[in-house]
């Protein structure tokens, strides 16, 4: 049973979760967590010129893109953030316990790996790159609203040239409320 829930929750290609999978985690993390306003990040991530780099190399190499793109968040994230493939070359993660600085940190290094790893390990000529938007929020926000803010800082990254990292503008309020947090949380996430 246990193995054909694991199924039912992961996506092949990259290893990571599918859709359904991130709900399910999202809703047992909000399940055990007693205290709701703990801070998250939610990050979407977008592979750049993907169409472009099927049409070149061919579907088999662009399935290999995302699986490497699957390699690099599983080797860059803690165990307990829920990362998963929305579909397509669009992948969306959330980072528990963590001040904004920091989850741009990890997502910066998610950004760089990729980068270095597809141009260590791909076809010569090949060139791959993400665009990732982040935004902060608590446990208990709306989802959607958190998805929809990511998605307009994803939007920012590409229109910014691609290969980077935008957070989604917040008040000073919830920047200083996350930066307060940050410490136990931090230590929470790494004990
Ligand atoms: P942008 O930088 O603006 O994101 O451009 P893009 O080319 O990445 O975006 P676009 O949405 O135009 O193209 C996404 C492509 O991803 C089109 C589709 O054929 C391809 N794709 C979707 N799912 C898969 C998959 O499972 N495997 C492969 N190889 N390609 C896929
Ligand atoms: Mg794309
Ligand atoms: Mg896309």
């Amino acid at each position: 049973m246990m193995e054909l829930r694991r199924e039912a929750n992961t996506d092949k290609l990259s290893g990571l979760l599918n859709r359904h999978g991130f709900d399910h985690a999202l809703q047992t993390l909000r399940d055990a967590e007693r205290d709701k306003d703990e801070p998250i990040a939610l990050v979407i991530a977008d592979l750049d010129h993907f169409k472009r780099i099927n049409d070149t190399f061919g579907h088999g190499v662009g399935d290999a893109v995302i699986a490497a793109f699957g390699c690099v968040v599983r080797d860059t994230l803690y165990d307990r953030w829920i990362a998963a493939r929305f579909g397509g070359e669009e992948f969306s993660i959330l980072m528990y316990g963590v001040t904004i600085p920091e989850a741009y940190g990890i997502c910066e290094k998610i950004r760089k790996n990729f980068e270095t790893h597809c141009r260590d390990n791909m076809s010569g000529r090949l060139r791959a790159t993400v665009s990732i938007g982040l935004t902060p929020g608590a446990l208990s926000s709306d989802i959607k609203r958190l998805y929809t803010e990511a998605d307009s800082a994803l939007y920012e990254a590409k229109r910014a040239g691609r290969n980077n990292v935008k957070i989604h503008v917040i008040d000073e309020n919830v920047e200083g409320f996350l930066s307060r947090k940050s410490e136990s949380c931090l230590r929470r996430v790494v004990s």
